[in-house]
C-alpha cells in the first residue's frame, strides 16, 4: 500500500540530517509542461535540431523561432504546482540541504525554492556568449529574432545547456558534492536517462543514502538503486509524505 510507504518515508525525514532532492520533467508534468519524450513530448512537436548548440548559432533565426515558442511563449503560462511548493516549504524549513533539478523551467524558484543546482541551466537568463553577460529574459524585449546583447550587441543564447554544450561547472560540482554527503536522497519524476546528471543517485547510493523514489512509471533506478518506490505524481505525494511529517514533528 502507497500510504504505507509514505508514512515510512515521512518517518525518515524525521531521522534525515542532510536529505538531497533531485528533480526530472515529472515534477512539471502537473504544472502542464510535458516531459520530452513519450506520445505528448515536446521531442514529437519540434525539430531537436533547434537545440543543438551548432545549430543555433548556423541558423539563429530558424531555431529561436521554436525556443521562443517553447520556453517563452509556452513556459511562461505556467505555474509552480504542489511538489514544488513542497520542496520549497521543506528547504524554509531547514529539512531539504539541496535541490538539484534537471528542469529549466524556472518553477522551483518561483515556487520560493532558494537554492537550487541547475544542472543544466535556467531558460530564465540570456546569456552573451561573447562578453558573457547575463540578462534576465524578464527585463527583455522579444521578438521572432534572437536578441542581441545590450552591451556588445553579439547574439544571446537561453542560459540552459543545449545539445553539445557542458554542464555548468558550479552546478555539477555543488551537485556531485550534495550528492557524496546525503543521508536521504529522493528522486523525483526523472528517467533516468540524461548523463551525467543520472549519476548522481547511484553516487548517494554507494556512499550510505536511503534512496526515495517518486516516479509515475518505474524508471532505470527502480530495481536497483530505489529503497523505497513511490509510484505516482509527485504534486500528489510530496504534499502527502508532508502532511505525514507535521503530525510526526508535533507528536
Ligand atoms: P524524462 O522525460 O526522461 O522522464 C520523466 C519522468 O517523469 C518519467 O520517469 C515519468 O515516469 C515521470 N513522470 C511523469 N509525470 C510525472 C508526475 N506527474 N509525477 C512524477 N513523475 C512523473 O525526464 P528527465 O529524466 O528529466 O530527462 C529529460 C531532460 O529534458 C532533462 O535534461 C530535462 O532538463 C529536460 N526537460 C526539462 C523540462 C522542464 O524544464 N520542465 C521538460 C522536458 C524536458
Amino acid at each position: 500500500m502507497i500510504q504505507n510507504k509514505i508514512q515510512e518515508v515521512s518517518k525518515l525525514l524525521l531521522k534525515s540530517k542532510y536529505l538531497v532532492a533531485f528533480t526530472g520533467a515529472g515534477v512539471s508534468v502537473e504544472s502542464g509542461i510535458p516531459p520530452f519524450r513519450g506520445d505528448d513530448g515536446l521531442y514529437n512537436q519540434y525539430d531537436p535540431r533547434t537545440l543543438e548548440i551548432d545549430y543555433y548559432y548556423q541558423y539563429p533565426e530558424k531555431s529561436w523561432q521554436v525556443i521562443k515558442e517553447i520556453f517563452y511563449d509556452f513556459f511562461e503560462q505556467k505555474h509552480p504546482n504542489e511538489g514544488h511548493k513542497t520542496l520549497a516549504k521543506w528547504e524554509s524549513e531547514g529539512l531539504l540541504k539541496a535541490l538539484i533539478t534537471q528542469n529549466i523551467d524556472n518553477l522551483h524558484a518561483l515556487a520560493g525554492s532558494e537554492t537550487v543546482f541547475e544542472f543544466h541551466g535556467n531558460s530564465s537568463r540570456l546569456v552573451c556568449s561573447q562578453c558573457r553577460s547575463y540578462f534576465q529574459v524578464k527585463d527583455m524585449i522579444l521578438n521572432n529574432k534572437p536578441p542581441t546583447c545590450p552591451k556588445c550587441k553579439f547574439i544571446l543564447k537561453p542560459d540552459f545547456v543545449f545539445f553539445g554544450e557542458g554542464i555548468p561547472q558550479d552546478a555539477y560540482n555543488k551537485s556531485f558534492n550534495a550528492a557524496s554527503k546525503c543521508d536521504l536522497f529522493f528522486i523525483i519524476g526523472t528517467s533516468g536517462d540524461v548523463a551525467p546528471a543520472n549519476f548522481l543517485p547511484e553516487i548517494a547510493k554507494n556512499q550510505g543514502a536511503t534512496i526515495i523514489e517518486i516516479n509515475r512509471e518505474p524508471s532505470k533506478y527502480t530495481s536497483h538503486t530505489t529503497d523505497i518506490f513511490l509510484q505516482g505524481k509527485s504534486g500528489e505525494i510530496l504534499p502527502e509524505i508532508d502532511k505525514y511529517f507535521q503530525k510526526l514533528i508535533y507528536e
